[in-house]
């Protein structure tokens, strides 16, 4: 590792730089036909999306960029974040990596080349990571500029604050976001709503309004069409336009109908098998044939994956309806364990879920106590959300619940509440008690991790098992409606998406906190664990 840095400026914007040095198959990389990519490129947006359908240079540009920005400026610090080991794993490699070995004055750039890890000569280093189901990986890295890809995969919720924490040494804090919308549910389409919400408007030749696609209606055989007076429209005579004002955050919306490369009238007509205009030919009569030939997509999957927009709700496995039928139980939630429960309870566990410290104000921490009825039913004894409450304040609330109600057990998440669950232990001397819970995406149920002394839970299947114990009536909640209904919301909250690897995860939008649903979840685990239901020894 050399140990001074050798000034070699390098006066140029990314994506002149891009242009001048990075290769890709061979060839020098152009934006001749992705003039669009320009803006995305040279803007210095602190924070920026990119709601993207398939096939438009989404993982090359965040290739490009990362490559650019990370010679063009001497010890800068990347975090890439994909949901799964395997994207990151092919992005850094066969994007990022590929692209450097094979641009000729780039190579030698890199004095280090793992595929978490990349060094650049200028001291500038890429980190690649992934987190699914947890944000646990990521801690501690720190960063410049995070990039987070497929976001419509990654529980943005659980994700973002902890990615927006590896940049608190910076001076910098860029971020990006990239992926491609799924539902209206989806935490992407919170965060469009609100960006900037920048779409490539073009004018018509025919009648001279302006007009953008993010609908099928103005797809025609020969590309797409001004609604207004039925005339073709040429991405080439576009520009972006913001359509909100105020926005923190650019949202750039890049869809197949905007690429010159689909659109026959970008180039000049042709029948040379070889030519732009015969190729665009064929790629506009593939889109138009997944709109409505033979073999059409689906409308939503057409809309997510060509018009880059969102589309129809997410899954959820249960109803209100589910929930409020279980509110047979006594009305009040006393902090003291009401008497007339005495009888009728054999065992109390408590769940706690602590919030990111609320960087969106949303994120709450939630507290859930149940009682193990003589008739194995889980009764909720008492909950509290505590919303942007004071953390010393909210701790001595907590200690007072686990003071009161005795639990076996208290189960908690070791991801955010670290530093309360020590404190917890030490004040009540409850060591043993009071167990960490850690997300993660996979494996077993539930599973000891003795390294860093905490249960290591999938969270997919936690959250199933949950679902289908509230459909077998296993639970009993409160006769009290209104003081029960900010609960069900936090687990009506939650939906289900299959991911692009097909692998299923629960989801909720970042305006919807699920805060209770895991507090409840890590109390009904730690009454699980405290009856012997969950076999802990195997
Ligand atoms: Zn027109």
């Amino acid at each position: 590792m050399p140990a001074i840095v050798t000034a070699e400026e390098i006066h140029l914007t990314r994506s002149e730089f891009t242009e001048a040095l990075i290769w890709l198959d061979g060839k020098r990389f152009s934006l001749a036909d992705f003039q669009m990519f320009k803006a995305i490129y040279d803007g210095d947006y602190p924070k920026m999306l990119l709601k993207t359908s398939r096939q438009v240079g989404k993982s090359t540009t965040a290739s490009n960029f990362i490559i650019a920005e990370s010679i063009t400026r001497p010890f800068h610090k990347t975090l890439y974040i994909a949901p799964t080991a395997e994207q990151t794993h092919k992005f850094s490699s066969l994007r990022v990596g590929k692209s450097l070995a094979y641009s000729p004055f780039l190579s030698k750039y890199v004095i280090q080349d793992r595929v978490l890890v990349r060094l650049y000569k200028n001291g500038s280093e890429n980190s690649f990571s992934y987190c699914l189901d947890s944000a646990d990986r990521i801690r501690g890295i720190s960063a410049d500029r995070i990039l987070l890809d497929e976001v419509q995969d990654l529980i943005l919720p659980e994700v973002m604050p902890v990615a927006v924490e590896c940049m608190r040494q910076s001076d910098m804090q860029f971020q990006i976001l990239a992926g491609t919308p799924k539902t209206f549910d989806n935490a992407i389409e919170d965060y469009w709503l609100d960006s900037s919400q920048t779409e490539w408007v073009m004018k018509c030749s025919g009648c001279s309004k302006w007009t953008f696609v993010d609908s099928e209606k103005g797809l025609k055989p020969h590309g797409p069409v001004c609604v207004g007076c039925g005339t073709l429209l040429n991405p080439k005579n576009g520009q972006w336009v913001d359509m909100k004002s105020g926005s923190d955050m650019k949202g750039f919306h890049i869809s197949q109908p905007i690429m010159p490369r689909n659109i026959p009238i970008c180039w000049p007509e042709s029948t040379d098998p070889s030519s732009r205009y015969v190729k665009a030919l064929m790629r506009w009569k593939e889109i138009m044939s997944a709109l409505e030939g033979p073999k059409a997509y689906p409308i939503a999957k057409f809309r997510n994956e060509i018009l880059g927009v969102s589309d129809s709700q997410g899954v959820r496995l249960i109803v209100r309806e589910d929930l409020t039928k279980l509110c047979t139980g006594h009305p009040s939630m006393p902090i003291r364990p009401d008497p007339r429960f005495n009888g009728d309870i054999i065992k109390v566990s408590i769940g706690a879920d602590f919030s990111g410290g609320g960087i969106d104000q949303v994120s709450t921490t939630a507290i859930a106590v149940l009682g193990l009825t003589k008739q194995r039913k889980l009764r909720l004894l008492y909950y509290r959300l505590f919303i942007g409450e004071h953390p010393i304040k909210e701790l001595a609330a907590i200690r007072e619940v686990l003071a009161m109600y005795q639990p076996e057990l208290v189960a908690c998440d070791a991801g955010e509440g670290l530093l309360q669950i020590e404190e917890l232990r030490k004040q009540m001397n409850w060591y043993h008690r009071i167990q960490k819970i850690r997300y993660g995406a996979g494996g077993a149920h539930i599973k000891w991790n003795a390294e860093n002394g905490s249960y290591s839970v999938n969270r997919t299947a936690a959250i199933d098992s949950f679902m289908m114990a509230v459909l077998r009536a296993e639970f009993i909640f409160p006769n009290n409606i209104e003081a029960m209904t900010p609960a069900f919301d936090h687990i009506l909250a939650e939906f289900t998406d299959v991911t692009n690897a097909g692998r299923k995860i629960w989801q909720h939008s970042k305006s919807d906190p699920d805060d209770f649903l895991h507090a409840i979840i890590y109390a009904r685990l730690a009454m699980q664990m405290a009856t012997g239901e969950i076999d802990l020894t195997s």
